[in-house]
C-alpha cells in the first residue's frame, strides 16, 4: 500500500501506553539499577505530518525514536503500525523498509566501504527488489536529493550536507510510509540545515511520508512540524500544534525552551540546573526541582497528562 492510497486522517503509526526501561550494572559488584528511559508515552503519528518531538539532550528521544522504527522493542505497550503489532510487522515482509530512519551523523550512518548507489539501494535488496533494478531507483533518488552521477564514489569524497542528502535519498528510494528524522541537521552548519531542512520537506511533498522529527531545537522543530510533543524525562509533558506552543504554552518546561530559543541562554540556565538522571527520577512531578512554579503537590503526585482544550495536552497540576 503507497502513502496516497491511505486516508488523510488515517494513523500510521500509533503507539499506546509505551514505557521503556534498561538495567544498568556500573562494576563486577555493583548493584543493578533501572534506567526509565520512555515512561507512558502514547500518541498517534497520522499519514504524511510531521510531528516534532523536542527536549534536552537524555530526556528519551533518540529511545523513542528507536521504539517507534522497531529498532527496539518496548518493555511494555504496544507500537501499532498501519493497525498492527510493529515486533511481528518488523519481522514479516510487508513492512520492511516502510519505516525508515535518518540519523544526526550521516558519515557513521554510512558504509565507508560501500559506493553511495549500494548504499542507497541497499534497502532496496533488502525488500527482494532485483538489482539492476535497484541500482536504476537508487541512481535517480540520488538525482532527486541533487546529486547527479555520483553512485560510484564513496560517502568520504562528500561534505556533511551532501552526506546527509546521501542519508536522505537512503531513506526515501523505498518511499517509506514513515521516516524517523533523529536529529537530522544538528551536525551540519548554519546555512547548511536550512538546505536539508527544505530538502526534506520537498521530499514531503513528493512522497507523502509522515515524518516524526525528534530535535533539541524547538526553531527546528517549529520550522518542520505541525504538531509538537514536548519531551522530560522520558514522559510526554506537553502535545499541542506548533501554533498552541509557540503562542501560548502551558507547561513551565515548554516555557524554557521557548526561552531559551533566541540562544541568548541554555535551557540548563533558565531553570538552573542539569536534567536529572533517569536513573533517580524525582518523585512527584520529576521537572519540581528545576520548576519556578513548584507547589507542595508537586514534590508528592505525579501529575497526570490531561487534556487542556482539544488536541491539547499538558502533564501539570498547575496547568
Ligand atoms: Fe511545575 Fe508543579 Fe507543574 Fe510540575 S506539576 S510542571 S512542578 S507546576
Amino acid at each position: 500500500m503507497d502513502n496516497a492510497s491511505l486516508k488523510p486522517d488515517q494513523p500510521v503509526l500509533q503507539l499506546v501506553e509505551i514505557s521503556r526501561s534498561f538495567t544498568i550494572k556500573a562494576g563486577f559488584l555493583a548493584e543493578k539499577k533501572i534506567l526509565r528511559a520512555v515512561e507512558d508515552v502514547s500518541f498517534q503519528l497520522m499519514r504524511g505530518e510531521c510531528l516534532g518531538l523536542v527536549g534536552e539532550s537524555g530526556c528519551g528521544k533518540s529511545t523513542l525514536g528507536r521504539l517507534c522504527s522497531g529498532l527496539l522493542p518496548p518493555t511494555s505497550g504496544q507500537v501499532l503500525f498501519l493497525g498492527r503489532d510493529l515486533p511481528e510487522a518488523g519481522c514479516g515482509s510487508w513492512a520492511r523498509g516502510q519505516i525508515q530512519m535518518i540519523f544526526q551523523d550521516p558519515f557513521s550512518s554510512l558504509n565507508p566501504r560501500m559506493t553511495v548507489g549500494d548504499s542507497v539501494a541497499e534497502p532496496l535488496l533488502a525488500q527482494g527488489v532485483d538489482a539492476k533494478v535497484s541500482q536504476e531507483q537508487a541512481c535517480a533518488m540520488l538525482a532527486t536529493v541533487g546529486l547527479k552521477d555520483v553512485e560510484r564514489r564513496y560517502p568520504h569524497e562528500f561534505s556533511g550536507g551532501q552526506r546527509q542528502r546521501i542519508a536522505v535519498a537512503r531513506a526515501l528510494v523505498t518511499k517509506p510510509h514513515i521516516v524517523i528524522c533523529d536529529e537530522p541537521v544538528s551536525a551540519l552548519d548554519a546555512s547548511v540545515q536550512a538546505q536539508v531542512l527544505n530538502l526534506l520537506c520537498d521530499m514531503q511533498e513528493q512522497f507523502s511520508p509522515a515524518y516524526l522529527f525528534i530535535s533539541h531545537d524547538l526553531n527546528v522543530v517549529g520550522f518542520m512540524c505541525q504538531r509538537i510533543l514536548v519531551m522530560y524525562l522520558g514522559r510526554i509533558v506537553e502535545a499541542a500544534s506548533r501554533d498552541a506552543i509557540f503562542s501560548d504554552p502551558r507547561h513551565p518546561y515548554t516555557k524554557a525552551l521557548l526561552a531559551a530559543r533566541g540562544g541568548k541562554a541554555s535551557t540548563e540556565t533558565i531553570l538552573h540546573g542539569e536534567l536529572p538522571s533517569p536513573i533517580n527520577q524525582p518523585l512527584g512531578c520529576t521537572f519540581h526541582p528545576r520548576c519556578p512554579k513548584a507547589v507542595d503537590i508537586c514534590r508528592q503526585n505525579l501529575p497526570p497528562l490531561k487534556e487542556v482544550s482539544p488536541g491539547w495536552m499538558v502533564r501539570c497540576h498547575l496547568a
